[in-house]
């Protein structure tokens, strides 16, 4: 009988998950998945929004592609989830409403619009006629910097939100039915590789045991820095803090098929009637000398502020919780990064994900497949 080829996975966030997913519906591996946080603690995909926003960007060529082709894996993964876990997943499929306070801006969106067309997907400008009888409760959005008062907007029907932490609990437990084996609360103390080149690492040496692979796998989000400089080959990922907060509303307001309401880079995300998530900002750690990046309270606070004025009725909103975590964001080169680490030739890189992996890992995840099958 042929032995099983052994993949061993570092870092069960999101993208880790998806990978673990992915490679066991691929006969003939032994996959482990090794985390240092337990299985209730959470990185970056914890702190997560899950919007998936990929029709509605201006972006091109290949990145643009692979978000499209991610966004639409979802279409079919979250059926599936949910049929092999037997878990629900919130999905929101009613889309993004992006909300636009330039004119400008509203024209080029009308000549995306016609681009996506012809790639399958509706972006529908909307007037604000249209928008007033749709979503009176946004009849008055401005923009809290300049007060310009909202022009139009553009749904895009296809895009999607995902509730990130229950995705990927998902992932791990449809994993886990296929085989998988996972250990939370594992650190990696080192590797055991050849000197050779090309490389290869042998095993991976964690305080209980040492795993031989045949396959390793950073998915490590901003552990990767340190994993691969234990590798001699340091890939530098660097952290982005992101604030959000959940809003609760005394009465409902958002109608079931509410969209997620975007625009001026903040993102409204109903999860129920009277609740919604409000997020992100971005900071970034040159801002702070020492290195440290601490949650700035005045842009939360503009945050919430940039809510009321999208949605006056947020003003009567309580702020039930705040939270905040740390994009892995890769320094002086595009996000995300997957691909085989240099000088070795069985240890593959999917990290980097910055501020898109919920949207990305089941495309980085089919890409990592593909590298380990062609080998197969
Ligand atoms: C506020 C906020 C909002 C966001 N909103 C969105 C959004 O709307 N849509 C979107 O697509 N993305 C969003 N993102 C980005 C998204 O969260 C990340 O891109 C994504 O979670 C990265 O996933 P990951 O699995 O690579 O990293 P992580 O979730 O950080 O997971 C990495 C895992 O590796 C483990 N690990 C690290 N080092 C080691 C080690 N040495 N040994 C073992 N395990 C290790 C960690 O414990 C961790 O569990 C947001 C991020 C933030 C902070």
């Amino acid at each position: 009988m042929q032995q099983a080829v052994r993949v061993g996975i570092l870092g069960c966030g999101v993208v880790g998950a998806a990978i673990a997913y992915e490679l066991s519906q691929v006969p003939g591996l032994a996959i482990t998945v090794l985390d240092r946080r337990s299985p209730d603690q959470w990185e970056a995909t914890g702190a997560a929004l899950g919007v998936l926003m990929a029709a509605l960007s201006q972006k091109k060529g290949g990145s643009l592609s692979r978000r499209l082709a991610s966004l639409q894996r979802y279409e079919t993964l979250v059926p599936e989830l949910e049929a092999r876990t037997g878990y629900k997943i919130p999905y929101n499929r009613q889309g993004i409403l992006y909300l636009c306070f330039d004119q400008a801006e509203l024209m080029r969106w009308q000549a995306t619009a016609s681009l996506r067309a012809s790639q399958g997907f509706l972006l529908k400008i909307i007037d604000l006629a249209e928008l007033r009888t749709h979503y009176p409760a946004l009849s008055h959005a401005r923009a809290l910097d300049t007060a310009q008062p909202l022009v139009g907007a553009v749904h895009s029907t296809a895009d999607r939100q995902i509730d990130p932490v229950r995705l990927t609990t998902a992932l791990v437990k449809a994993a886990q039915d296929q085989g998988v084996i996972f250990n939370f609360q594992t650190a990696v103390q080192g590797f055991r590789q050849t000197t050779a080149a090309p490389r290869q690492v042998k095993s991976i040496q964690t305080q209980q045991t040492e795993l031989a692979v045949d396959w390793l796998v950073l998915a490590s989000g901003l552990g990767s820095t340190l994993l691969s400089t234990e590798l001699q080959q340091p890939v530098d990922v660097r952290p982005v803090l992101g604030q959000a907060l959940h809003l609760q509303l005394p009465q409902p307001l958002a109608a079931p098929d509410w969209p997620v309401i975007s625009g001026l880079d903040v993102h409204l995300v109903p999860v129920s009637s009277r609740e919604f998530w409000v997020g992100a900002t971005v900071e970034f750690p040159d801002h702070y000398p020492d290195g440290v990046i601490q949650p700035d309270a005045q842009r939360l606070a503009a945050l919430r502020q940039q809510a009321i004025a999208f949605c006056p009725a947020l003003a009567d909103a309580t702020v039930t919780r705040t939270w905040s975590g740390l994009r892995p964001r890769p320094e002086n080169r595009p996000a995300p990064i997957v691909e085989r680490l240099d000088n070795y030739s069985n240890v593959l890189l999917a990290t980097g994900h910055y501020r898109n992996g919920v949207l990305l890992a089941p495309i980085t995840a089919e890409k990592i497949r593909q590298m380990i099958s062609t080998h197969l």
